[in-house]
């Protein structure tokens, strides 16, 4: 068996893991990151950059190189109920230096992150390692086991930094189990072409019994079809051709290629969880990300809740590692600073889940646009409140750990 040794034993290459690598790898730490895929290519994932993570490009010197990157810019939101558009949020308002959200593939954002994170001599990615168990002596963590295309590999760590992601099974082998919220909808994406002439840039439309979210990534349109709690296999059970006209009917300029969904495989669906675990940490282990709460894909906010906490570790934890002692206390001011921001936002998401997003799926017949949809669109100047919540979040953190290599 292969066994290593590191200061800082990351599992998972999400983005709460490589941005967490990074910043880890440049304040001096010994990292090793275990993947266990090969490369970074899954696909519907969180691929929105919002001005929180654009910020903290610039704050790490990375701005230019990551400017270069393919990406399309969106800087509104609108809701469109009877063929009516309604702007709700403007990121152009927004009190700060990237104001709009940028749209990437994550495995480009994450290929970007490990590409920048070996530069420094600590940082280490090891992939098709998959974290098996964790190592435990005296009541504390201290490191995992893995297996790799070579067989079983131990790691020895000062610190396990669980970031891999909502179904973590390193959180189970610490005893934790995350509370769920409950969820009244799931997602189904997929992709139709996008054409010169569309409308609107990111939009939700709002029909009797549906919804769709429509966003633009060039030369197509990442949709967003939204069904009530587990009414994934009911949709399919009625056939693609009813699939495509339900697209059709809510969004009438995509009804001459809605042909573009050439069979249930190009549509994929996201099992909508919001949960949360009570408590982040054991001595010697810290969960992070969606290991540490699932976010509503409602603001689109995973990517970067996710790389805030990264940030927040780094600045907190990166001291006492290189010391060598990280306490429980150390943990629990991380868990301390993060819990607030994301249970704000997980209470946002289940009001607009719950007053907004379900009532529309229960509808039987064409309805008003809500009242705050209507207040939103008459007065611009409000339009900076829901783009501050969805592009900044609650209390955005900025990287605070000086480098050093
Ligand atoms: C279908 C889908 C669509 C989504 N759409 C959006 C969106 O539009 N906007 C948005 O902001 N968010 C979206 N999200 C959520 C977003 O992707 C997540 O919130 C975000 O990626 C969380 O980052 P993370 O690093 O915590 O976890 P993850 O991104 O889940 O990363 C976890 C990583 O750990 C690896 N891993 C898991 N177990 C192990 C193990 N035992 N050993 C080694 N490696 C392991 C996984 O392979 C993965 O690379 C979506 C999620 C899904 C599933």
């Amino acid at each position: 068996m292969d066994a290593l040794k590191t200061q800082l034993c990351i599992v998972g290459g999400g983005p709460a893991g490589m941005m967490a690598g990074l910043l880890f790898a440049r304040a001096g730490i010994a990292v090793t990151v275990l993947e266990k895929h090969a490369d970074f290519l899954r696909d519907f994932r969180g691929d929105t950059i919002h001005p929180s993570t654009l910020d903290l490009m610039d704050e790490l010197g990375l701005a230019e190189r990551f400017r270069a990157l393919p990406q399309r810019r969106v800087e509104t939101f609108s809701g469109v109920v009877n063929g009516r558009s309604y702007r709700v949020a403007d990121f152009s308002r927004l009190p700060t230096r990237n104001r709009f959200l940028s749209f990437m593939p994550q495995w480009d954002f994450l290929d970007f992150l490990a590409g920048e994170a070996v530069r420094y001599p600590g940082f280490r990615l090891i992939r098709r390692t998959e974290a098996r168990d964790l190592i435990e002596a005296e009541g504390r963590v201290t490191g995992v086991r893995a297996e790799g295309p070579d067989g079983p590999v131990e790691i020895r760590a000062d610190l396990v930094l669980c970031a891999d992601g909502r179904h973590s099974l390193m959180r189970a082998r610490a005893g934790f189990a995350p509370r769920a919220f409950g969820a009244p909808i799931d997602v189904l994406w997929f992709r139709l072409p996008r054409r010169d002439g569309d409308p609107e840039a990111a939009a939700g439309r709002f029909g009797p019994g549906r919804i769709l979210i429509t966003l633009d990534r060039g030369d197509t349109w990442q949709c967003a079809y939204v069904v009530p709690k587990g009414g994934d296999a009911a949709l399919r059970a009625k056939g693609l051709p009813a699939f495509r006209a339900a697209v059709a009917e809510i969004a009438p300029f995509l009804a001459d290629r809605t042909e573009a969904i050439a069979d249930w495989d190009s549509v994929k669906l996201l099992t909508v969880t919001v949960d949360r675990l009570a408590r982040w940490h054991r001595p010697g282990l810290l969960c992070i990300g969606d290991a540490a709460h699932a976010m509503s894909p409602v603001g689109g906010v995973g990517i970067n809740l996710a790389i805030q906490d990264a940030v927040a570790a780094a600045n907190i934890l990166a001291e006492p590692l290189r010391a060598g002692r990280v306490t429980e206390a150390d943990l629990a001011r991380v868990q301390a600073r993060r819990l607030f921001p994301v249970r704000a936002i997980q209470i946002l998401q289940r009001v607009i889940q719950a007053r907004v997003i379900a009532p529309s799926l229960k509808a039987d017949a064409p309805f008003r646009a809500p009242l705050a949809l209507r207040l939103l669109d008459r007065l611009p100047s409000l339009q900076a409140l829901p783009a501050r919540m969805i592009g900044m979040g609650v209390r955005p953190e900025h990287v605070a750990a000086p480098a050093r290599s």
